[in-house]
């Protein structure tokens, strides 16, 4: 089971690595870590399991976080009607909206960066590539998929750690004509 000191922090050095493909088919060994990642943010939006295991919320995280330099990482963002809940591998962006968002309130925080928060520009919409397994059906899809608003932040997020980026590397306070998302 992952847990909070399974995820590696700020000043590890896989944070800041560029993290290489995975092979495809999907093994099963990364399959598993994505599974895992998933099942880790589940219990952490499970406000008893969460209490119970120590578990910080959170909405995604990248295998570079629990140490694993790869290209893949799980989303799980549940508003109380939809779920979004999927592990993605191999994403590749292939365009993004000129229009930027960022997130109100304190901004974005970061599993890896306890007890920092601040805003970051994103694209407002993106549409990303990739093999994608759904956890409903366990099913792996090679698809083109698009995001826009806060999903579409959390990817980006999830995405720069792929590439050796952190949140706090993009933290602004000019916003330009950046709309705000809650
Ligand atoms: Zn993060």
């Amino acid at each position: 089971m992952i847990d909070n000191e399974c995820i590696i922090k700020e000043g590890n050095e896989t944070l800041r690595k560029v993290a290489i493909k995975v092979n495809v088919p999907i093994s099963k060994e990364d399959l598993n870590a994505g599974k895992q990642m998933l099942k880790y943010l589940r219990m952490s939006q499970d406000e008893e399991k969460a209490k119970k295991y120590k578990l910080r919320p959170g909405v995604g995280l990248a295998a570079p976080q629990i140490n694993i330099s790869k290209r893949f990482f799980a989303v799980l963002i549940d508003d109380g009607e939809n779920v979004l809940e999927f592990v993605v591998y191999n994403p590749e962006i292939i365009a993004e909206s000129v229009q930027m968002v960022y997130l109100g309130g304190n901004g974005e925080g970061c599993l890896s960066v306890p007890n920092k928060y601040g805003r970051v520009l994103r694209h407002k919409k993106i549409k990303i590539r990739g093999s994608w397994y759904d956890p409903i059906t366990k099913e792996i899809t090679e698809e083109t998929k698009t995001f826009s608003g806060y999903p579409s932040i959390v990817i980006q997020h999830e995405y720069d750690h792929l590439n050796g980026i952190l949140f706090t590397d993009k933290i602004t306070n000019n916003f330009g004509d950046a709309e705000e998302i809650s």
